[in-house]
């Protein structure tokens, strides 16, 4: 696109809640050789290890609420450091606000980093609340199932890595219709800020899984044909 830029494979995963970030993330991760960092998995760690952290956070989780932005900023900015990082990484629910995705706009300047895109995953409002009451989770691996749009091949079980599937608390109908109004009110207006931005792909997430796969990767390496 002819601005100059560091070599770094840095994707932003925007969408709502069951947009289908997640399984995207681990699609691109496994194809790009590079992690996927999900703020919510990381929270999620943090409370099943018992830190000061994972408590803090999990008094806005449960409530669908966001969790303060210092807490999430420190947190996503040191786990992007790490040296499996140095790459790249497919960053998932995270920037949440304008005010995360500012601050972390200017780490990544000091750092002489920059995003490759803002993948913008969008679904039916009414789509989004099926497939998060059906979601089911990998506790060990963090894959994501649904019992009707993406079954596992045995029923509770993980295909990749054989654990029980649970279901996150926060995909209880309540916390749903939380999160997705925190959605529109906080996160939505993110579209515009990486819009203006030059950075956003915009891929309709109504789909099948592999449909939408084969949409972001069609975007993403044609638009990487122009540089
Ligand atoms: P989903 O996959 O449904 O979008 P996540 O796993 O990304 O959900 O997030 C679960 C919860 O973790 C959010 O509802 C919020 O409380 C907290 N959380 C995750 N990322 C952030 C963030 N960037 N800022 C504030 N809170 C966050
Ligand atoms: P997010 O990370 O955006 O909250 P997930 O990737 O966890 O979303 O997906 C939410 C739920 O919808 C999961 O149960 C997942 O299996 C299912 N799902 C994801 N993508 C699709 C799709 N394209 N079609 C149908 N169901 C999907
Ligand atoms: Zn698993």
């Amino acid at each position: 696109m002819g601005t100059p830029r560091d070599a770094g494979m840095r994707l932003v995963m925007l969408g709502a809640p069951g947009a289908g970030k997640g399984t995207q993330a681990d699609r691109l991760a496994v194809r790009y050789g590079i992690p996927h960092v999900s703020t919510g998995d990381l929270f999620r760690a943090n409370l099943s290890q018992g830190t000061a952290l994972g408590q803090t956070a999990q008094r806005f989780m449960s409530q669908g609420q966001l969790v303060p932005d210092e807490v999430t900023e420190a947190m996503a900015w040191e786990r992007l450091n790490a040296g499996d990082a140095e790459t790249g990484y497919i960053l998932d629910g995270f920037p949440r606000n304008v005010a995360q995705a500012q601050h972390f706009e200017s780490k990544l300047v000091l750092a002489q980093q920059s995003l490759r895109a803002v993948v913008h995953i969008y679904v039916e409002p009414v789509v989004l609340e099926r497939r998060l009451t059906g979601r089911r989770t990998c506790p060990g691996c963090k894959a994501s199932y649904h019992v009707v749009f993406n079954p596992p091949a045995l029923a509770g079980i993980c295909d990749a890595c054989g654990a029980e599937l649970v279901q996150r608390d926060d995909d209880r109908p309540e916390t749903v219709k939380k999160r997705l109004e925190v959605y529109m009110d906080e996160t939505a207006p993110l579209v515009n800020y990486y819009s203006e931005r030059g950075l956003l792909v915009m891929v309709d997430g109504n789909w099948p899984v592999d449909n939408v796969t084969d949409a972001i990767l069609a975007r993403l390496e044609g638009d990487r044909g122009h540089d």
